[in-house]
């Protein structure tokens, strides 16, 4: 049989067996998206099919567009882990650092046994490194390596890794998509995925807030580096005046890029407490965004990437546009620019 992930499946099996007759803990990152809490409820159910406990761990609550997937589950907070880390093994997905899961988590399980991510700028913290960077997803390290280890995979943890696959790859659309993510999803909707409830629950229930949140967004674009970077900001207290939360923000950012000729696109959004969040969006991966987050401590994928820094917004508005403009001219320096 073709393996779907010949050298990752053997090290799942090795991460499955260093976790026997333990309690694990599967973390995720901050502000979750479908790959990591569809990562988490895949490896959760993996691990129980197994006879191993498992409990689904995040620094913030599982956002209600993604509640479909979790079912009857318990997610934990921080707060509830914490008095009963040292007994837990933990197991971090789609978190390309320690720190991307949160301080408190990063500190309460300082030697993670699993670290399974897809992030090019993910480094290996744990005892057992399993980091595809040309996976789509996390997910699809997931559904490869429970195909290829014959862990049975219910309908539950089917849609689960397919919403994963489906939202990292926008939809089977940017550049990590591959043969093998269609044939992963192919899969999973034999095993019970259905893509129309996805469809419905993920893109055919937004509110009339977040709407009101995406025509602020749009209003505030502005065009720099020649038109090839499009910025669009949200100023601290939006959340309140259009009855939303951060959870909405979810997307915005792919407007910016769309347009036309845009290369990058750029949300950044303002906090109370004096830092700005920015998410990093490049139509092509000759852009490295995972670099230029870099130089504001942030990370990603060479197409998206984000960072949180204390900084007023002006300020660093200016310092990634031209962050933003050394890039492309050692684009076209190296011959590959436009
Ligand atoms: P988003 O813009 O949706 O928050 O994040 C885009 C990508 O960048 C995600 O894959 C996410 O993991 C990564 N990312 C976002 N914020 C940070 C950060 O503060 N540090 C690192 N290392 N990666 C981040
Ligand atoms: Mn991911």
């Amino acid at each position: 049989m073709n393996l779907h992930l010949p050298e990752l499946s053997p090290a799942f099996s090795r991460l499955l067996e260093a976790l026997r007759d333990r309690e694990v803990a599967v973390i995720g990152h901050a502000r979750p998206d479908g790959d990591c809490i569809g990562s988490q409820v895949a490896l959760a159910r993996a691990l129980e099919s197994k006879g191993i406990r498992a409990v689904c761990v995040n620094p913030d609550p599982v956002p209600r567009r993604l509640r479909f997937l979790t079912g009857e589950m318990r997610f934990l907070k921080a707060d509830d882990i914490l008095p009963v880390a040292d007994r837990h093994a933990a197991v971090f997905v789609d978190c390309a650092d320690h720190g991307r899961a949160g301080e408190r988590l990063r500190q309460a399980f300082p030697r993670p046994v699993g670290n399974i991510d897809h992030h090019l700028s993910s480094v290996g913290f744990a005892e057992h490194n399993l980091v595809d960077g040309t996976a789509a997803a996390t997910c699809e390290i997931l559904a490869g390596a429970m195909l290829d280890t014959g862990i049975p995979i219910d309908a539950q943890s089917a849609q689960a890794l397919y919403t994963g696959i489906l939202t990292d790859t926008g939809q089977f659309r940017f550049s990590a998509t591959s043969r093998r993510s269609f044939v992963l999803a192919g899969e999973l909707v034999a095993r019970g995925a259905d893509p129309a409830e996805a469809g419905f629950e993920l893109y055919e229930r937004e509110s009339l807030g977040k709407l009101r949140l995406l025509q602020t967004f749009l209003s505030s674009l502005t065009f720099s580096c020649g038109n090839r970077v499009c910025i669009g900001v949200l100023h601290d207290g939006v959340f309140a005046s259009t009855g939303t939360t951060a959870e909405d923000t979810e997307g915005l950012v792919d407007y910016a890029r769309c347009v036309e000729g845009v290369e990058v696109g750029v949300l950044i959004e303002e906090r109370s407490d004096g830092s700005v969040k920015a998410s990093l969006r490049a139509k092509d991966p000759v852009h490295r965004l995972d670099r230029v987050a870099g130089q504001f401590n942030g990370g990603g994928h060479a197409c998206a990437a984000g960072l949180t820094i204390r900084m007023p917004l002006a300020t660093f508005q200016a310092r990634l546009i031209e962050a933003l403009s050394i890039q492309f001219e050692g684009l076209s320096a190296g011959g590959k620019g436009s």
